[in-house]
């Protein structure tokens, strides 16, 4: 897919990859060989139709390949962005065995960009379906949210979502960066799931506005619990709350969600200096990197404690960093932070590390090597290292258990709670995954939730 140049784009926030051509979109959907197994079906978890989606892409029927896409998927904008083909979909594609499987999630992109720019032909594929008069209050509005309301929506339940911030959308719209994922694509999105009659109470914080319990007393038969895991972690080091020092929770919302990088037509202020640290080897990383490097930054480094190869980042993302000039120091950890005399970050005491046998996440334990101790300059540090669940549901809700890592104790396959008429899907119930894990979480509660409803 054709990308924006690395060192033009490294230096704006416009969308570096720029979409397949009607050409390049025909030729690949005409690779696929359309096999009986249709094994890219089982590696996705919301299940869409691949092969009728990509066979409708080479019929040239795209009001067609729309339909069949958004059957099973109302966020396909979105997912032909972010979501890790490489480990799913693609992952199980046929050609993989041989070659270089089918590009399903640029394909996926594809379809969801010509329906947004030929809306009028593509008619429209919101069917109204017959009122139950069942309630569902839905908690959140990141992915697992906008797939649970969409699918109880399509199934005729009152559905009302319940966001704390001023903007829906989640990680969406305040996590992952502009260049990655348009915002325009987002409200697009949501807008969708939103036109199939789901009401939307913005600056609602349920657990301080509104209680779960008060939900389940005030007319709602069911509450689907997204909220996501917004807390970040840190590295708990001396000099950590030093000034110039964010968490990537912070940093990236202040640049994409209050839209620092357009200061002074937006008063959000953003600091990056010349030399940034960000610490972690994830997408957040990633994406703070390379928004420190569009705010101007000369040098961004990338800190992350094990090799290359378990950095859980997207391949993609990764090559992306580097070829924009993002400079990688692997197998190196901080150890403290050093600052000046008014309190602001000049340092990082680095150290080096080895990789040992594996850990329980599957990857090579990092060890610390002796010695190895050297200190680093720096202006601004940006910490990446993962977020956990923000504890206000579970605390303001009665008979809602809770695993020791804070996420909600949830069946992973219908999504049901401790609690009589509460369900939870997202990152709440698996700690921080991905968009379409999420979205496969939100799918299968709504099913769990209809059921009950309907019994
Ligand atoms: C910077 C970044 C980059 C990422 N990149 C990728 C990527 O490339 N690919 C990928 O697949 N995944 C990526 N992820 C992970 C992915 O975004 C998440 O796994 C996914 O968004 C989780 O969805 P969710 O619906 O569970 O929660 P979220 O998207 O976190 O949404 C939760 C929503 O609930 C709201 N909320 C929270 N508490 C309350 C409350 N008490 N009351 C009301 N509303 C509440 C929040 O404001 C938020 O809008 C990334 C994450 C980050 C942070």
């Amino acid at each position: 897919m054709p990308k924006q140049v690395p060192n033009l784009r490294a230096r704006n926030f416009n969308e570096v990859a720029l979409g397949y051509t009607a050409e390049q979109a025909q030729a690949e959907a005409n690779r696929c060989i359309q096999c009986p197994k249709h094994s890219c079906i089982d590696g996705c978890p919301v299940e869409i139709d691949i092969p009728g989606f990509i066979k409708a892409i080479r019929d040239d029927d795209m009001p067609e390949a729309v339909r069949i896409m958004k059957d099973k998927n109302s966020l396909p904008g979105i997912c032909g962005r972010v979501c890790p083909q490489e480990t799913q979909c693609e992952a199980a594609c046929s050609l993989a065995k041989k070659g270089a499987p089918i590009a399903i999630g640029r394909l996926e992109r594809y379809v969801a960009d010509w329906e947004r720019a030929n809306v009028k032909s593509a008619g429209s594929p919101i069917v109204q379906p017959a009122p139950t008069s069942k309630r569902v209050a839905v908690v959140g509005s990141g992915p697992a949210s906008l797939t649970a309301a969409a699918d109880l929506a399509k199934l005729g339940h009152s559905v009302t979502i319940f966001e704390a911030l001023h903007v829906a959308g989640g990680v969406l719209m305040y996590g992952i960066p502009e260049f990655r994922l348009p915002k325009d694509i987002v409200q697009a999105e949501v807008g969708y799931v939103v036109s199939l009659g789901i009401e939307l109470e913005l600056d609602t914080v349920v657990g301080k506005t509104v209680t779960v319990d008060e939900l389940l007393s005030n007319g709602y038969q069911a509450v689907f619990l997204g909220p996501g895991a917004g807390a970040p972690m840190f590295l708990n080091i001396p000099g950590e709350n030093l000034n110039g020092i964010y968490s990537a929770n912070e940093f990236l919302t202040r640049v994409n969600l209050m839209k620092a990088y357009r200061f002074s037509e937006y008063d959000t202020p953003v600091k990056v200096g010349k030399r940034v640290a960000v610490i972690g080897g994830g997408n957040v990383a990633m994406d703070s990197a390379r928004c420190a490097l569009r705010l101007g930054a000369d040098e961004v480094y990338i800190i992350y404690r094990r090799s290359e190869v378990e950095m859980p980042a997207r391949r993609e993302e990764v090559e992306n960093a580097m070829e924009e000039g993002i400079q990688f120091k692997l197998l190196t950890n901080p150890k403290s932070c050093i600052g000046d005399e008014s309190g602001q970050v000049k340092a990082l005491e680095l150290y080096e590390m080895e990789l040992g046998e594996p850990d329980d996440s599957g990857r090579r334990r990092p060890i610390p090597k002796p010695g190895t101790e050297y200190i680093f300059d720096i202006d601004v540090v940006v910490v990446a290292l993962g977020t956990r669940p923000n504890p206000i549901i579970p605390s303001t809700t009665k008979d809602l258990e809770t695993t020791r890592w804070g996420t909600i104790l949830t069946d992973e396959v219908t999504g049901k709670t401790s609690k009589l008429g509460v369900w939870c899907g997202g990152d709440m119930a698996t700690g921080a995954a991905t968009v379409i894990s999420a979205m496969g979480a939100g799918k299968r509660a709504a099913t769990n939730i209809d059921e009950y409803l309907e019994a």
